[in-house]
């Protein structure tokens, strides 16, 4: 398994794509060996790197990934924290600065443009809906002599052939703004390299990384579940995050966005009149998420007994086909 810098080791093809990948899979298409790309893409947003000290921009309240917008603001998507886009790190004061997001696109254009006539198969799970396109995946994936893929599936197609393995960007993996995006990135992580190590050892692995020094990079890497798990453990007593305690949000979408925005304030008026004692922490984002033009807003609720608490909103919810509750 090798860890790479890609501030050390940029190719002139991309800046997601190091010298020693780009040598690895020359090497490997020279010997007809298959070759996956794996990429994290369950968020289409960027976010915000230190190069020299590798800190990873994240929300003061929600210790969860900031994400850099087009108005020139970093924003939190759990509380709506905002900030404008900083000219030097908050750590270390360096201008070394990165906004880091990649998509699956744009590796295989770089590729197609260096690599001319090769196959390559970009494998995005979302379009696998039924067995026929999963038949028709498993076809192109035996064709193809490179892989790029979101998700990892092993079943139905020859492992024994995939020599070499390469994490496009680990810390992608650290973008999505939830509590238990750490959590989720090592299961994922582990997966990866343990699966295919497990069964097939020629496989090399390769990961790529602007930040190895970060300590969640780190932890990822290292792969070592006691320290994570008392690691994580830590940080969700000090943000209040299950198991700790519950935590649930409420969605409401609309397509006008105004009265998306006026029934999500009532309703977070509502629940802080209830909230006299200051027991739950209540937190409203006011920025809202646009999707399918349809504009999403959030009221997330953290503490103990939670059921009960809502039992106060039954008649909101009950009434409304706009609402979500979902718990974690
Ligand atoms: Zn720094
Ligand atoms: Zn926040």
């Amino acid at each position: 398994m090798y860890i790479i810098n890609l501030s050390q080791d940029k190719s002139k093809i991309s800046n997601y794509i190091s010298n020693t990948l780009l040598l690895k899979i020359e090497e490997n298409l020279k010997n007809n060996k298959k070759i996956i790309l794996y990429l994290n893409k369950r968020w289409e947003y960027s976010s915000l790197i230190c190069k020299d000290c590798n800190y990873f921009y994240k929300c003061p309240n929600c210790d969860t990934s900031l994400v850099v917008h087009k108005n020139n603001k970093i924003i939190c998507h759990i509380c709506s924290y905002s900030k404008d886009l900083p000219l030097t790190c908050k750590k270390c004061n360096s201008t070394n600065l990165e906004k880091i997001g990649v998509w699956t696109q744009q590796i295989e254009k770089a590729l197609k443009n260096y690599f001319k006539n090769i196959n390559i198969f970009r494998f995005d799970l979302d379009s696998v809906k039924n067995k026929k396109e999963k038949n028709k995946a498993l076809e192109n994936i035996k064709n193809a002599q490179i892989i790029i893929w979101t998700k990892m599936i092993t079943t139905g197609f020859d492992l024994e052939n995939i020599w070499l393995i390469s994490i496009i960007l680990i810390e992608q993996e650290l973008i999505n703004p939830s509590y238990n995006t750490e959590e989720k990135a090592f299961i994922n992580i582990k997966q990866i390299i343990w699966r295919w190590s497990r069964k097939w050892e020629k496989t090399t692995f390769l990961i790529q990384t602007y930040i190895p020094e970060n300590p969640s990079v780190k932890m990822l890497i290292q792969s070592n579940y006691k320290n994570f798990f008392l690691q994580t453990i830590n940080e969700r007593k000090i943000f209040n995050y299950p198991p700790l305690t519950e935590l649930v949000t409420i969605e409401y979408r609309n397509k006008n966005k105004q009265k998306a925005l006026d029934f999500s304030q009532s309703l977070f008026n509502k629940l802080n009149f209830l909230n006299k004692e200051k027991e739950y922490e209540i937190i409203f984002n006011k920025t809202p998420f646009k999707k399918y033009n349809t504009y999403h807003y959030k009221i997330i609720i953290k503490w103990k007994n939670l059921r009960s608490f809502l039992e106060n909103i039954k008649n909101e919810v009950f009434k409304n086909s706009n609402l979500n509750i979902i718990f974690s």
